[in-house]
């Protein structure tokens, strides 16, 4: 009669070709562990009776070998983002230039100046690496770049609005998402929050009458991710800004999205750009690195000299200090803007740029190579929270499946996974966010999943 006695030890195991190979690949400790959870897993198996016969020493290495994969498996992995929203949250936001992938490289790899001083030979600071560059594309007296645009935000109010009253409009008291909410941190920055105006009427005699207190900033949040419209009524930028300063005090901006080049050049609506916050006279300006701007995670900081002083020497702006490769990347991306290549080189404005004709090409080839599918028009999204309410006009392939839902399940076990969307139970994969160099997987991934259709 069979019993566990029979099972293999370790040791023998241990003795197999098979062993050292993982034992190589995974090293030993993490090879062992996998072998005692298999045979741990075998003898609860065989005790329950839902196995009669006990497995060779081959069959249990091929049992922890897979547990192997699974547990050293990286869970952030790559995907093709066939949505046509551009700069998806949930997907990673923006893809980057190859310049700034290049500058993030070479900065991880090695030393670097971080926080040296070559001229001098002593300890520098690193928020000069992105400055000179924000300085010149701006005009802005000083600049900084932080961890991402929130504690951007946290930071400046932290800085420059503790203990003092925020004037901001109620029609900006916006949650961005991820339950981050902008009165919340204004209130974590110790600032007491003074809403002035209604949903959707303000006027500059609300911002008067509150600017007659004492101790206040005046604030505002772009409302990035929705639209209030109707009767509505907002004052001029330039007009708050100068309320703020004929008080004696200072202007916040909070672009959210921010950007350099107007949307409005592509058929989108406006999106507020850094360069008319700072025409209006905005004291301080903080937006993303990774939205609009098409660069890595960051939250960028420019402004008047004397308050970004104030602002670097808040003890948060250590705990929210970009690292090395996040200052190089961002640096890049700014490049491309100083250089008038930014629709050129960042990938999120050639997605943006790319005509309804061009993106017809490509979803015609795809149907032509998969010899299925409709070419069909359709509308692509910005994302990130900017533009809520825009969509500009595409081209998608269409796809007729038996179920949609199954199909796009299907579609995300392929390797990279393939993110659609659906409609009518249809399948609809939009050419604008897949970047040339991802056709061949996406083509290969479709195929599988319409062979086991
Ligand atoms: C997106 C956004 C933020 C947060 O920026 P992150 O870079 O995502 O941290 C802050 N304020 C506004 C208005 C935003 O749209």
């Amino acid at each position: 009669m069979t019993t566990l006695r029979n099972l293999p030890s370790i040791d023998q195991i241990l003795q197999t070709q098979m062993a050292a190979q993982l034992i190589a690949r995974y090293g030993r400790p993490l090879t062992l562990s996998a072998i005692r959870s298999t045979l741990d897993d075998i003898r609860a198996r065989f005790k329950s009776g839902q196995i009669t016969a006990l497995p060779l020493r081959d069959l249990i290495l091929a049992q922890a070998d897979a547990t192997l994969i699974a547990w050293t498996k990286p869970t952030l992995v790559p995907v093709i983002n066939a949505s046509g929203v551009i700069l998806h949250t949930n997907l990673g936001r923006a893809p980057l230039s190859d310049d700034t992938i290049r500058a993030m490289d070479v900065a991880s790899r090695g030393y670097s100046n971080l926080e040296y001083d070559l001229e001098k030979g002593a300890r520098g600071s690193r928020l000069i690496h992105a400055e000179s560059v924000l300085q010149r594309l701006t005009g802005a007296e000083a600049a900084m770049v932080v961890n991402n645009n929130a504690a951007a935000v946290l930071l400046v109010l932290s800085a420059l609005a503790n203990k003092k009253r925020v004037i901001i409009s109620r029609s900006q008291l916006v949650e961005i998402g991820g339950g981050f909410r902008i009165p919340d941190v204004m209130k974590q920055s110790g600032a007491r929050l003074v809403e002035v105006g209604t949903t959707n009427k303000v006027h500059l005699r609300d911002y008067e009458e509150a600017l007659l207190g004492a101790n206040a900033i005046v604030m505002r949040a772009h409302p990035s991710n929705f639209k209030i419209i109707g009767f509505t009524e907002e004052p001029e930028l330039k007009d708050v800004v100068s309320l703020a300063h004929a008080a004696g005090t200072t202007f916040v901006d909070d672009l959210g999205s921010g950007t350099f080049i107007d949307t409005a050049k592509y058929g989108l609506g406006h999106e507020p750009t850094v360069q008319e916050s700072l025409a209006a006279g905005a004291d301080i300006v903080c937006f993303s690195g990774d939205k609009l701007l098409g660069g890595p995670q960051a939250g960028i900081i420019i402004g008047k000299k004397e308050l970004i002083e104030k602002i670097r020497k808040h003890p948060l702006a250590r705990a929210v200090r970009a690292d090395k490769t996040c200052l190089a990347g961002v640096t890049a991306t700014l490049l491309h803007y100083l250089k008038d290549e930014a629709e050129r080189e960042i990938p999120i404005w050639k997605m943006i740029s790319l005509t309804p004709k061009q993106v017809k090409g490509r979803a015609e080839a795809w149907a032509a190579n998969l010899g299925q599918g409709a070419v069909v028009e359709g509308e692509s999204t910005v994302g990130g929270g900017s533009l809520p309410t825009e969509s500009f006009p595409t081209f998608l392939l269409s796809l007729s499946v038996p179920s949609a839902d199954k199909f796009m399940k299907k579609l995300r076990e392929q390797n990279p996974p393939i993110i659609a969307r659906t409609a009518d139970n249809k399948v609809l994969l939009d050419p604008r966010t897949i970047q040339p160099e991802q056709e061949g997987a996406l083509l290969v991934g479709l195929k599988n999943a319409l062979r086991k259709t």
